[in-house]
């Protein structure tokens, strides 16, 4: 063990407890290929807690029923829990109302109704949308489909080498036709953090609206949309150690209560005849049919737990597990970090001298580290790095040093093998 390694586990003791942390996910007790998992591949999905998986658990074996229609007692029950969830999510966000929380099966469903319903109701042909060189192709390919339907314009941030988003080139991109910018908080495949309230503020200054993808931002810091400003925050649920199947869109509810419906269906109707039909309003009118009822409550809990915690410890804990990371994958011989931003999130690209990023993933899972191997939903990014993949380390609340210990070894096995 190096001094700064020590001094770093003795550090996160004091404030942090990763044991116990680690204790609360059962998946992390896994042996892979005969070794401990080192599961280094949170930022594409994150492990459960057993709160979650327990909550969840007994939401379907003794308060299930459906929501919103029964008068009888489990469906009410199943109702209280629902919108008490939409309660703990609008407090997480701290939102105006939980009205303005609306539940989607995930980020990719929540920018692609923000797409077609505000999409064609507030842009026209000519209409300019920013959106930055890093983003998730679920913020890019909803806005082509839009250009496609109505023909509006899409531009795009650059970045520099390092990853830093360009704030200069964002200012000369804004005009009096950028009606919307939709930006990521943090890059999913550099870990680059956005200065979105600084992007806020300069789209304000032209009248234009901000939507934020907060998927890789909401689980590494804490996010409160009515200090940000924007008009639309949105993030998944699988990703901050809740259920899969849920995401959330959060919108100023003025706005959200202007945009027509993006699905039609029960639960979002006032009156249905078969001349006209009228609509509720948010957030009912986005959740149409049954909603993700277990979920919404699964994620509730995923929420009380990281609170519990505390994000600020979470995110001090990651961010020296970052800084140990990066030291130590630095001194791997011929490993190059992709993103090397001035303010990053835990998440860690990297390219092998003369190996695929696919073989890097296979060969060290065979020692039970499991990293991202790919384009990571971002290929306009890693055209503008001239690359086919990338490997990537993304780090949780619950990974140590020891994770990272066995991700070193692991790529010098790699390397012993292409040697
Ligand atoms: C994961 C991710 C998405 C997509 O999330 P889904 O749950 O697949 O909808 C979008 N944007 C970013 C930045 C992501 O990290």
């Amino acid at each position: 063990m190096t001094a700064s390694n020590m001094i770093l586990k003795l550090d996160s003791e004091i404030d942090y407890n990763v044991s116990s942390v680690r204790a609360d996910f059962p998946a992390l007790s896994l042996e892979i290929n005969g070794y401990p998992l080192a599961f280094l591949d949170s930022g594409a999905s994150a492990q459960k807690p057993i709160q979650v998986l327990d909550r969840m658990d007994r939401a379907y074996r003794s308060e299930y029923a459906n929501v919103h229609r029964g008068a009888y007692t489990l469906s009410q029950l199943a109702t209280d829990n629902y919108e008490n969830a939409r309660i703990t999510v609008a407090n997480f966000l701290n939102a105006k109302t939980p009205d303005e929380i609306i539940f989607t099966r995930n980020v990719t469903a929540a920018i692609n109704l923000v797409a077609y319903s505000y999409g064609r109701t507030f842009l026209r042909a000519g209409d300019e949308i920013i959106i930055s060189h890093m983003e998730h192709h679920a913020n890019i390919v909803p806005w082509q489909l839009l250009r496609d339907a109505i023909g509006i314009e899409i531009k795009v941030v650059p970045i520099d080498d390092r990853g830093n988003f360009l704030m200069e080139e964002f200012e000369k991109l804004l005009g009096s036709k950028t009606k919307l910018v939709a930006v990521t908080q943090v890059s999913n495949v550099l870990g680059t953090i956005l200065p979105i309230k600084e992007i806020v503020r300069q789209a304000h200054n032209i009248g234009a609206h901000v939507l934020i993808d907060g998927c890789q931002g909401i689980v590494h810091e804490s996010v409160d949309v009515q200090d940000l400003d924007a008009e639309f925050y949105a993030f998944t649920g699988h990703k901050l150690y809740g259920p899969s199947g849920i995401g959330v869109l959060w919108g100023k509810l003025d706005l959200l209560n202007e945009m027509p419906p993006y699905e039609g269906g029960g639960d979002m109707i006032e009156n249905v005849t078969f001349e006209k039909t009228t609509y509720r309003e948010a957030p009912a009118r986005f959740e149409a049919g049954t909603p993700p009822i277990v979920e919404a409550v699964g994620l509730a809990t995923a929420i009380d737990y990281v609170t519990s915690i505390g994000l600020e410890k979470i995110a001090n804990h990651e961010s020296k597990l970052l800084t140990y990371a990066t030291n130590e994958l630095a001194q791997i011989d011929g490993l190059r970090i992709i993103g090397q931003a001035d303010h990053k999130a835990p998440i860690i690209s990297f390219v092998l001298d003369g190996v695929h990023p696919h073989d890097i993933g296979t060969i060290i899972d065979s020692k039970g580290v499991a990293v991202r191997a790919g384009h990571h939903c971002a290929q306009p990014l890693m055209d503008r790095y001239e690359l086919a993949a990338t490997a990537r380390a993304s780090l949780a609340m619950y990974n140590n040093t020891d994770d990272i210990d066995q991700l070193v070894d692991a790529l010098n096995y790699v390397k012993e093998i292409f040697s």
